[in-house]
């Protein structure tokens, strides 16, 4: 598979000159569950995983290099490179992004003395800053209290006051309509190679695909296959692994029809980005549960239920013992059955 490979790695103009702080992001800003530390350890070969609690990324180690999915954030990153410089006697020449959220892509400057930073083309405009004159959206102008348009650290609520420095592109302590409206991705670094078709890079006698899977959580979104001894796949918050899938869109048929994509490649461990190790079998499993879902749904649509009858009455007894089951059945109930209402 080594078909058009390098020659779809299209080289980008940094879009800003924006510097990435080396301030860290604390980890408590991160999803917090039962999974907890910070650690690596071997899955295949030459290929490893490290965690920062419940948040996973992979690696491949090469005599040339470390190629390395998801740097996480700028705390993870620091840690992370300390303990590889330690480890092994190469540096990290690639990181590649799974897609643009703050609390995978963050941190990949870390790398840049020795990186090249991948990532799908679709990503760019995620982390473009809105025009200056930008309005506040809908849902955050309560907090602009004394109405300047602008949210200052003292007024910010929630999320947008947890995260006020991730918001805050230009660090000057206020945001502005176009701060909030991009998002907390002040630590998300502008990849400066992007693809949009399926490359290889081959590094050190060994192979890394990076793949385009654009989904519903993100039409950015990039799978990793790591191409070593029994191959290790890489695919972030999409297809989780003992755990129920987030949000609503999980059981339209083109979701699923994507997820099936991934089940057809060649591997034996299968890292989501978030929890416990997992296997093929689990992507197995994670199809499983959404057909199951669908069928249930189409039965209580088909039986005249209202969408409320139908969250209460489908239970995916099977699956209880996932987690997230109790947060996210409900919602996946009612967005499959959304998605059946409209054709989806
Ligand atoms: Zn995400």
């Amino acid at each position: 598979m080594t078909r058009s490979a390098i020659v779809s790695i299209v080289s980008t103009i940094l879009l800003t000159a924006a510097t990435q702080g080396s301030s860290a992001q604390q980890r408590v800003l991160y999803q917090q569950t039962e999974y907890k530390g910070q650690e690596i350890g071997r899955l295949t070969g030459d290929v490893y995983y490290a965690r920062m609690d419940d948040y996973l990324s992979v690696f491949m180690v090469t005599p040339d290099g470390i190629v390395l999915a998801e740097p996480i954030g700028t705390e993870f990153a620091t840690w992370l490179k300390a303990e590889l410089g330690r480890r092994f006697t190469v540096p990290v020449k690639y990181v590649i992004y799974s897609h643009h959220h703050w609390d995978h892509g963050s941190g990949a400057a870390v790398y840049l003395d020795t990186a090249r930073v991948i990532g799908h083309e679709a990503m760019l405009k995620r982390l473009a800053m809105p025009p200056a004159g930008t309005a506040l959206p809908d849902n955050t102008r309560a907090q602009d209290t004394n109405g300047n348009g602008q949210i200052e650290q003292a007024e910010a609520q929630g999320n947008i006051k947890t995260l006020f420095a991730l918001y805050d592109a230009n660090r000057d302590g206020t945001l502005s309509g176009a701060e909030v409206t991009r998002g907390p991705l002040a630590y998300v670094h502008p990849p400066d190679l992007t693809y949009t078709d399926r490359i290889s890079i081959n590094l050190g006698g060994k192979r890394v695909e990076v793949i385009p899977r654009p989904t519903a959580h993100a039409d950015d979104n990039t799978i990793v296959r790591f191409v070593d001894g029994t191959n290790v796949l890489f695919a972030s918050d999409w297809i989780t692994v003992g755990r129920i899938p987030f949000g609503g869109d999980v059981a339209t048929k083109d979701e699923i029809a994507l997820v099936k994509t991934v089940e057809s490649l060649d591997f034996e461990h299968f890292i989501c980005s978030h929890g416990m190790l997992g296997k093929k079998a689990d992507v197995t499993a994670n199809i499983r549960y959404r057909e199951e879902l669908r069928n249930a749904v189409t039965k209580a649509v088909d039986a005249g239920q209202s969408l409320e009858q139908a969250q209460a009455s489908i239970l995916m007894d099977a699956y209880k013992g996932w987690e997230f089951y109790e947060q996210q059945r409900p919602v996946n109930v009612a967005g499959t059955y959304r998605a059946l209402m409209n054709g989806k």
